[in-house]
């Protein structure tokens, strides 16, 4: 296994993507696309659940998803946040305790 003939190769490329192919099949390995979105590399998956080509990407791509799950709150959340507390702190008629 691993080699190719010289005969297959006389022929063109296919019988070479072809052995290739078939190779992959037998050694039940996938070619997958990393998932990292800047790399767009094609690598060997070793396992099922490999989804990026290098530990790095992997990282990465954990920090991404990490991010995207913390990320604090919109602008326009917070604005509206901001303005419940300000009315209730802002009318002077409603605390009257605190003038004078
Ligand atoms: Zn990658």
């Amino acid at each position: 296994m691993g080699q190719v003939s010289g005969a297959d190769l006389v022929c063109g490329i296919r019988p070479l993507i072809y052995h290739m192919i078939r190779e992959d099949l037998i050694a039940e390995t996938e070619i997958r696309l990393c998932r990292r979105r800047t790399c767009d590399k094609f690598f060997r998956a070793d396992r099922i659940d490999q989804t990026c080509c290098s530990p790095e990407c992997s990282q990465r791509v954990r920090f991404q998803k990490y991010y995207e799950t913390k990320r604090k709150p919109t602008r326009q959340a917070k604005s509206k946040v901001g303005d419940e507390s300000k009315g209730r702190s802002v009318g002077g008629e409603d605390v009257p305790g605190k003038a004078r």
